[in-house]
């Protein structure tokens, strides 16, 4: 046992000393094989052979943690003296930021809908159950109120899912006719490869005199804003279900990458889901006591357009603050 007391003082990596750790502690280690020997042992024997193994096992522990901290401290010493800046150092090339493309896109977004004459609204990130579900059509039961997805704090209050409490709370302070839009963060309880527990959304909202609003309206302006956001691209919409709106469609664009042909991305389909849209369901003018009123609405994920436009493949790429990645967008 001595020489492995000796080998881990010695150690002069951290990568060695994990090679030593593999040694005496693995599957296949001297700990593993001594304690398998103990079983031709007589009983008496055994006993003490245990006693013995479990006490160098924990020192032989203590001594590698030891001998870690120790390592790590010298080899982080190192790094920074070989990655040393001298701050006072006077550059000749001066940087101006940039945007984020996020960012960017939001307002390529809201340029769009102020030139169409739809205010702009935000509200509180910090919501209440009454305008982030109730009124929207979000009884108790409905599978989008999961504690899976949503931050709530005490006293059903939470952080907004999605932007259409804003709408809530400006058709319940204001009178109709209403055009606005409601660009702004949003959260939810969901991390992977295309989901981040903060996102941000862009959603619409048009209310004006029964009869007056359309699906047809609602169609004209949604392939006229993606044309403006992606080109000459198709826009094709899908009959699809929210709970705040009836009928609802979804909205797909011929694919970015392969114009149509069918890729990777597109799933070989040709085509990229980017909105959801539809005609207000009755039910939600009725929770903020609108009447003899028609209106459509819609809603997008600025990160997903983002990435379409910029050719982004991984949406985490969009929150590491990469300065790579950001400086291409100055
Ligand atoms: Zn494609």
């Amino acid at each position: 046992m001595k020489e492995w007391y000796d080998s881990i003082k010695k150690a002069q990596s951290v990568d060695k000393l994990e090679e030593i750790r593999v040694a005496i502690f693995g599957k296949k280690g001297v700990l593993a094989a001594e304690f398998a020997r103990m079983k031709s042992a007589s009983d008496e024997e055994k006993a003490q052979i245990a006693k013995d193994l479990n006490t160098h096992k924990s020192s032989l522990m203590n001594e590698l943690t030891a001998r870690k901290i120790v390592l790590q401290t010298l080899e982080l010493q190192e790094k920074m003296q070989a990655e040393a800046i001298d701050v006072s150092l006077y550059s000749t090339t001066s940087q101006a930021g940039g945007l984020h493309p996020v960012m960017e896109t939001m307002d390529r977004i809201v340029e769009y809908f102020s030139a169409m004459n739809f205010a702009v609204k935000t509200g509180n990130m910090v919501e209440d159950d009454f305008n982030n579900f109730e009124a929207l059509n979000l009884p108790k039961y409905h599978p989008a109120r999961d504690m899976q997805d949503t931050f709530y704090f005490k006293d059903e209050m939470l952080l907004r899912t999605h932007t259409s409490p804003v709408q809530i709370r400006t058709m319940m302070s204001t009178k109709p006719p209403i055009r606005m839009i409601a660009p702004g963060a949003v959260f939810r309880r969901d991390y992977d490869l295309t989901h981040t527990p903060m996102f941000h959304q862009v959603e619409g909202l048009l209310v004006d005199e029964e009869g007056k609003v359309s699906f047809a309206n609602l169609k004209y302006i949604l392939e006229d804003f993606l044309k403006y956001m992606f080109g000459d691209v198709e826009v094709r919409f899908r009959p699809s279900f929210f709970p705040f709106t009836e009928p609802s469609a979804e909205v797909d664009i011929s694919c970015v990458f392969c114009k149509g042909k069918g890729c990777r991305v597109c799933s070989k389909t040709g085509w990229l889901e980017v909105l959801g849209c539809g005609i207000v369901d009755p039910n939600v003018f009725e929770a903020v006591k609108y009447e003899n009123v028609s209106g459509y609405a819609f809603g997008l994920g600025v990160e997903r357009f983002a990435m379409l436009i910029h050719q982004i493949g991984d949406l985490r790429a969009l929150f590491e603050g990469d300065i790579k990645l950001l400086e291409q967008f100055q």
